[in-house]
């Protein structure tokens, strides 16, 4: 007989690893061309600067830079942050900032912050994996917002909240993961007022707004918070690079001051080394220039995928028209089996993640991500091309 498991905790119960982790281990093969993952570009990655940037931080502040540091994060980190808020419309000081180790960590810590087992969290259908993941951590229970083109539409949710008494509502409002799809400006009014009305707190999480294409910026859902109900998490991870795991959110102070405990609790503080790098890095270059670029080719390789599935791609399948972001959503016919099409795409050196997984609650079996940032446009036409002969066959 084999030893018993350790008195592991129930929250372990419902714990499942990320079958897109699993597939990644798959596609790293480099035959494979993979439009898994959710990987930005990495020829983009400013290298050169960050070296730069990181040669002055132990040139000039050595000492500062490997010492242990505030939990709120680098003062003049979160002064930087504090403008580029006001930037997209947000009023925030530096002292509304905390900085944290990449946005995933205000998951975890909102978790940590509201949920007790059973309690119900809002989200949109499907959502972000791993955000499903950070709240499951806490036996949370997931209630889906009906959903459309244009994102989650607020008048469902008065009977939600009354039915369900939800924690808070957990929305991506800009390119949505999966998706890729946008909530309009008229739903990030009218979720702003009915989040005052009914006193609904609401995460909205933003890492892929500042990577529009087309299109015109739409303010952020607490652009419209007057009655201090959204707390706001965005990343550096698509705009420097995900490897800093430098994220942050701006709160309201009651939910600030306790999201402040819970991170001492957790981890101290953010990398003294990898926030003084990142400032140093964004007053030293020029961003708008660096960010462009990102655009630039990001809305490049979708108008390839894009084009590639509209001459590839036989009937019964359709897709989202992202304006920004990184990722493309294919719907499929009723029947098709998106875990079974993955097993012969591998066969034949193409991947993309299953839908399902995004769903916290049942359904999905007919849908597909695609992640656009990670490959070259020729490999994309390849990819589309594999991908579709096995759709058609
Ligand atoms: N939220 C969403 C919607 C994401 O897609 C990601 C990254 N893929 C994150 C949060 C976490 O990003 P990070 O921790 O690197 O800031």
């Amino acid at each position: 007989m084999s030893d018993p498991l350790p008195l592991f905790a129930r929250r372990m119960d419902q714990m499942r690893p990320s079958t897109i982790r699993e597939i990644l281990k798959v596609t790293a093969q480099p035959d494979v061309i993979s439009f898994a993952g959710g990987l930005p570009a990495p020829e983009l990655f400013p290298v050169a600067e960050v070296r730069a940037a990181a040669d002055e931080v132990l040139a000039e502040h050595g000492s500062r830079a490997l010492q242990y540091g505030q939990s709120e994060g680098y003062p003049l980190l979160r002064g930087w942050i504090a403008e580029e808020m006001a930037r997209r419309g947000i009023k925030a000081a530096a002292d509304d900032v905390l900085v944290t180790n990449g946005s995933q960590q205000v998951l975890d810590l909102a978790g940590k912050l509201f949920l007790n087992p059973g309690d119900v969290v809002l989200t949109e259908n499907p959502t972000y994996l791993a955000a499903i993941q950070a709240f499951q951590t806490f036996e949370a229970k997931f209630v889906p917002v009906p959903t459309d083109e244009h994102g989650l539409i607020p008048e469902a949710l008065p009977e939600l909240i009354r039915q369900h008494r939800p924690k808070f509502l957990y929305t991506i409002p800009n390119f949505q993961n999966p998706t890729g799809i946008t909530l309009s400006a008229a739903r990030r009014q009218a979720l702003a007022r009915i989040a005052a009305e009914h006193n609904l707190m609401v995460m909205e999480d933003d890492p892929y707004g500042k990577l529009r294409y087309r299109g015109t910026e739409i303010p952020p859902v607490k652009h419209w918070d007057e009655a201090g109900r959204v707390m706001y998490a965005s990343t550096f991870s698509k705009t420097i690079a995900p490897g800093l795991r430098l994220g942050w959110v701006v709160a309201p102070p009651e939910v600030f001051s306790r999201m402040l405990i819970l991170k001492q609790a957790s981890d101290l503080h953010t990398s003294s080394f990898d926030q003084l790098v990142a400032y140093t890095y964004l007053t030293r270059h020029d961003q708008a220039a660096h960010l462009e670029k990102i655009r630039r080719a990001y809305g490049e390789r979708y108008e390839v995928l894009d084009g590639a599935l509209r001459s590839a791609m036989p009937p019964g399948f359709s897709w989202t028209k992202p304006e920004g972001g990184m990722f493309l959503w294919i719907t499929g016919p009723d029947q098709l089996d998106a875990l079974e099409l993955l097993q012969r795409a591998i066969r034949n050196k193409v991947a993309f993640v299953p839908g399902r997984d995004f769903f916290p609650a049942e359904g999905g079996r007919n849908f597909l991500r695609l992640n656009y940032s990670n490959a070259t446009p020729e490999r994309i036409r390849e990819g589309v091309g594999r991908l579709a002969a096995l759709c058609r066959g």
